[in-house]
């Protein structure tokens, strides 16, 4: 293990007050990567998000702030998304880290250095727009919870719900990274081709089984190339950070589409990240053990079983799904929680997933982000999708108002969560992954 990081001493204190305040996403001990636009310009920005603030990293660079860095680190945090960074790696972010920690800070030199220039460098959050991080280059998304596998396997195939690759293999598929979007972008409900009535043919139309997918994503760093691996032992060093990501999905799409290749059109017409990159040096308090397989199932292959990673290759972070219906927007209601999981359930580590995904000699670049798959936990109170919770639409949720969702209706809002928090650490969070789900075109 490496030595205490200073960045994370739960004391710490930032001069923008905000900061510090009880359920705060973005305290100093967060320090999440993104990318802006200033309301008066076209120009994105890298930032790090401090309170309800942002750092904004083009004028730090020119202010001669992060002077302490290297001519390509700085180069950079001057770029217009953060691919440069992730390029670099997880020694070079984690140097940025520990010069804007210093930056942010009420007790150090920088600190009061920093904040007689507050108005040049902070911005605050709700005058700027957040766009997706990076560039990305391929998005892939996994199938990491056994119990949504298990789950969803019931749903549509009561007879062998958990297929006999799931314990060795973690099983993904290719995405689409064209139309992964920023949180707050709309939600178009998509046309596509279903068949309600087994007996009949098929439709076109507005899909009637609209669901949200309740994930976490890791956003790759450092560049393999074409034939070389990525051993289990050194896929966290591959690892920049985590987002929150809604995997929208059309259920009737995908259940008449899945067989024998996967979903397509079901998921690719809608991404949603949330713009603020928590780094893996954030989250290093809140690590833990890789899931526990029960007896009886087999050890993970050798290729993705190392001792560092089943020790704490997992994560400890809550995950909660919120949604709000145009009604009970209008009748002044707040959202209503639909689910509260937790990353700690998940089967396969995302060091596992990465390893995987390069072990037959696929490239991984920076920028490159990896969906976890929808966060189940063992508990109904933790499925991470509707169609779990509402076993398929046949047993619709409630709502305040009265309402009743099988799927998603048009208006609906849905809020995905995270945070993590323990004792001896500052709470931290992911801001939010939200979007509105807009009537058919
Ligand atoms: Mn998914």
């Amino acid at each position: 293990m490496t030595a205490p990081d200073e960045t994370l001493d739960v004391a710490l204190r930032s001069w923008v007050d905000d900061a510090q305040a009880p359920g705060a996403d973005f305290p100093i001990q967060n320090l999440p990567f993104g990318v802006f636009r200033h309301d008066y310009e076209e120009r994105p920005r890298v930032g790090i998000a401090i309170g309800t603030h942002v750092l904004d990293c083009l004028a730090a660079v020119r202010a001669g702030m992060f002077d302490a860095l290297s001519p390509p680190v700085r180069d950079a945090l001057q770029s217009w998304s953060l691919n440069a960074l992730m390029a670099l790696g997880r020694d070079d972010a984690r140097a940025v880290r520990r010069v804007a920690s210093r930056l942010l800070r009420d007790d150090t030199d920088d600190g009061r250095s920093a904040h007689a220039m507050r108005d040049v460098l902070l911005v605050r959050m709700d005058r700027v727009g957040m766009l997706v991080p990076a560039e990305i280059g391929d998005y892939t998304d996994f199938y990491a919870s056994v119990f949504h596998a298990t789950n969803v396997g019931a749903l549509f195939r009561p007879d062998q719900p958990l297929l006999p690759n799931y314990k060795y293999v973690p099983i993904g598929y290719h995405g689409r990274a064209s139309s992964v979007v920023a949180s707050g972008a709309p939600v178009r409900r998509p046309h596509g081709q279903r068949r309600p009535d087994p007996n009949a043919p098929p439709v076109f139309g507005p899909s009637a089984g609209l669901d949200y997918e309740l994930e976490v994503a890791v956003w790759v760093c450092g560049e393999s190339t074409i034939g070389e691996t990525v051993p289990i032992a050194r896929a966290a060093d591959r690892m920049f950070g985590l987002s929150l990501l809604n995997d929208w999905s059309a259920r009737d799409v995908q259940s008449w589409e899945y067989q024998p290749l996967g979903p397509f059109l079901a998921k690719n017409f809608l991404t949603t990240v949330s713009p603020w990159v928590v780094t893996i040096d954030a989250l290093a308090p809140f690590r833990a053990p890789a899931f526990e397989r029960p007896a009886g199932d087999p050890a993970p292959l050798p290729y993705l079983n190392d001792a560092a990673d089943q020790a704490h290759g997992g994560f400890d972070i809550t995950l909660e799904v919120w949604l709000s219906s145009t009604a009970m927007r209008e009748q002044g209601m707040a959202p209503v929680r639909l689910s509260s999981g937790n990353l700690r359930t998940m089967y396969w580590t995302f060091a596992q997933m990465l390893a995987h995904h390069a072990s037959g000699g696929c490239n991984l670049r920076p920028g490159d982000l990896l969906g976890s798959g929808t966060v189940s936990g063992p508990e109904k109170s933790s499925r991470g999708c509707l169609l779990e919770l509402t076993t398929r639409g046949a047993e619709p949720l409630t709502l305040p108002t009265g309402e009743t969702r099988a799927f998603l209706a048009d208006g609906d809002e849905v809020i995905l969560k995270g945070w993590c928090a323990r004792d001896g650490a500052a709470r931290i969070g992911f801001g939010d992954c939200r979007g509105i789900v807009r009537a058919a075109q």
